[in-house]
C-alpha cells in the first residue's frame, strides 16, 4: 500500500478524551474513531489489526475441532423469555421494538440462540460432542464505556458453545478450549493468565478468565508468580484427554484468581511467590451443563433410545478488546510496537527523499519485489521530511522499517530497523528482501 494513496489520518496531539495509552495510540495512529459513546469506527489500519486478531483466533478455534457459523445480532425476545434471561439480564441488554411492536435485542451474548440452533438440528447421541462458533459483533449497554475498544458497547467477540453427553466429554470440550485459548493469546504475543472466575450471568459452576496484566486493567488479580513465565503449550495433544486433563491441571496448581474467587488459604501457601496487581479480561470459559438446554427443552436420543439433555459450555474472546490489550502490553513512547503476527503491514518502506529520482526508483523496486514475495508493505511515498516518516512508522509500530535514503543507495545500502529493539542494521539492497 503506498501511504500518498492511503486513509491514515494520524494525529500529532494525544486527544484529551482518551486516558490510557491503548486508546490514545489507537487514536493517534488513525486506528479508530468514536461516533457514539463505546462506538467505534475501524478505519483501515485498524481494519487490518482485526482481521489479523480474527485470523489467529480462527486459526486456533479450527485446530481445536470447533465449526464456525455466523448468527444474526438482532434476536428475539421470545428466545430469551425460554432461558429467563430476558428480564435477569437488566440494563445492559439493548431492547429493540420493530414496526409490529414485537421485542427483539441486540445480541449480548449468544447461549439461547447456539442452543435452539443446535436443538433443531441435532437429534441423537451420534450428534454430539459438537463445538460451533462464531465471530460477531456483540452490543452491552455498559454503563461506563471506557478505554476506547476496551470497554465498548459494541464490540467484536468470538463465541463458542460446546454440547456434549456426559460431564467427562463436557470437561474435556472445557479444556480443549483452555488449551486453544493459551495458544490463542501466546500467538499475539500475550501472556494471559487462566484464573479461577466468578460465572455471573452466563451461570454455572466451572470457568476461567484469561487475564493479561497490566496497570489499566480493570480486574483485581491474585497470582503466584510462576504465572509470569509464559507456558509451553507445544507438546500438548488436545486429543489425549487423559494427558490434557493433567496438564491442566498441572497449570491450576499455581495459584491465579480474580477478585470475586480469592481463596486466602492458597494465598498464604504461595507466601511470598504471591502477586497481585490488575489485569485486562480478553476471553472467559464456562461449563454450565444443563443451564439452558433443561430450560430450553433440548434433548437427543441416546445410544438406549433414552432422551439425554446435552450438557454445554460457552468459551468467549473479546476480539476488538484484544486490539487495545496488545497495545498495554506492547508499546513504547514512540508508539505502538506490533507483534508479527496481528501488525497490519509487516514493513514501513520509507523513502528519504521522496524528491529524488533515484531513491524514488529504488524504492518503487523494493515496494514491487516485496510485493511479489507476498510481504505485506506500507511505502510511504509522501513528500514529508524523514523526521516525520519515521515519526509516524514508529507511531504505527510495524515491526520492521527499511530507509532508502540518497547517501546509502549511493553505495548500493539501505537500512533496516526492527521496530521492537531500535536496532539498525545495513544491508545490501539486493539483500533486503530475503532479511524479513
Ligand atoms: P467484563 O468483566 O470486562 O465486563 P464480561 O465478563 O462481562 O467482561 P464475558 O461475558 O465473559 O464478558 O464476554 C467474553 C469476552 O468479551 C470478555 O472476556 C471480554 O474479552 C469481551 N468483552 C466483554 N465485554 C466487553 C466490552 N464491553 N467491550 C469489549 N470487550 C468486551
Ligand atoms: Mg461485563
Ligand atoms: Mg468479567
Ligand atoms: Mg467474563
Amino acid at each position: 500500500m503506498r501511504l500518498s494513496r492511503y486513509f491514515m489520518p494520524v494525529l500529532k496531539e494525544t486527544p484529551g478524551e482518551a486516558q490510557v495509552i491503548s486508546h490514545q495510540l489507537m487514536l493517534r495512529a488513525a486506528m479508530i474513531r468514536q461516533t457514539s459513546a463505546g462506538i467505534y469506527a475501524w478505519l483501515p489500519l485498524g481494519k487490518r489489526v482485526l482481521a489479523n486478531i480474527e485470523k489467529v483466533v480462527r486459526r486456533e478455534q479450527d485446530r481445536a475441532g470447533a465449526i464456525e457459523v455466523l448468527m444474526p445480532t438482532i434476536q428475539s425476545a421470545d428466545l430469551w423469555r425460554q432461558s429467563g434471561r430476558y428480564d435477569a439480564y437488566g440494563p445492559e441488554m439493548l431492547r429493540i421494538t420493530d414496526r409490529h411492536d414485537r421485542e427483539m435485542l441486540f445480541s449480548p451474548t449468544a447461549e439461547e440462540l447456539f442452543t435452539a440452533i443446535f436443538q433443531n438440528g441435532a437429534k441423537s447421541y451420534r450428534d454430539l460432542p459438537r463445538n460451533i462458533y462464531q465471530i460477531q459483533w456483540k452490543f452491552r449497554d455498559e454503563v461506563r464505556p471506557r478505554f476506547g475498544v476496551l470497554r465498548g458497547r459494541e464490540f467484536l467477540m468470538k463465541d463458542a458453545y460446546s454440547f456434549d453427553l456426559d460431564y467427562d466429554g463436557a470437561v474435556h470440550s472445557y479444556n480443549r478450549m483452555f488449551i486453544a485459548y493459551m495458544r490463542t493469546f501466546a500467538a499475539m504475543g500475550l501472556n494471559a493468565i487462566p484464573m479461577q472466575a466468578d460465572t455471573g450471568p452466563i451461570g454455572g459452576d466451572l470457568s476461567h478468565e484469561f487475564i493479561v496484566l497490566a496497570p489499566t486493567g480493570e480486574s483485581d488479580v491474585f497470582y503466584h508468580e510462576n504465572w509470569l513465565k509464559p507456558r509451553d503449550t507445544s507438546g500438548i495433544n488436545a486429543d489425549d484427554r487423559v494427558g490434557l486433563a493433567a496438564f491442566i491441571n498441572g497449570l491450576n496448581a499455581d495459584y491465579a484468581a480474580t477478585d470475586e474467587k480469592r481463596d486466602l488459604a492458597a494465598e498464604a501457601a504461595c507466601g511470598a511467590a504471591l502477586k497481585q496487581s490488575k489485569g485486562i479480561e480478553v476471553g472467559q470459559v464456562f461449563y454450565f451443563g444443563d443451564k439452558y438446554t433443561a430450560p430450553m427443552g433440548v434433548t437427543v436420543q441416546g445410544p438406549d433410545g433414552a432422551p439425554v439433555t446435552p450438557l454445554m459450555g460457552s468459551y468467549g474472546i473479546g476480539v476488538s478488546r484484544l486490539a487495545g490489550a496488545i497495545i498495554e502490553a506492547c508499546h513504547d513512547d514512540a508508539g505502538i510496537v506490533w507483534p508479527e503476527a496481528v501488525a497490519p503491514f509487516k514493513l514501513a518502506l520509507i523513502n528519504l527523499r521522496a524528491d529524488d529520482g533515484a531513491c524514488a526508483a529504488a524504492c518503487d523496486k523494493l515496494y514491487a519485489d516485496f510485493t511479489a514475495a507476498g510481504i505485506d508493505v506500507l511505502y510511504d511515498d509522501r513528500d514529508e521530511r524523514g523526521g516525520a516518516k519515521f515519526a509516524t512508522a514508529d507511531l504505527i509500530g510495524l515491526p520492521w522499517q527499511v530507509i532508502v535514503g540518497p547517501k546509502g543507495l549511493a553505495a548500493g545500502i539501505v537500512e533496516l530497523k526492527r521496530r521492537a529493539t531500535g536496532e539498525r542494521i545495513e544491508v545490501p539492497i539486493e539483500a533486503v528482501v530475503g532479511r524479513i
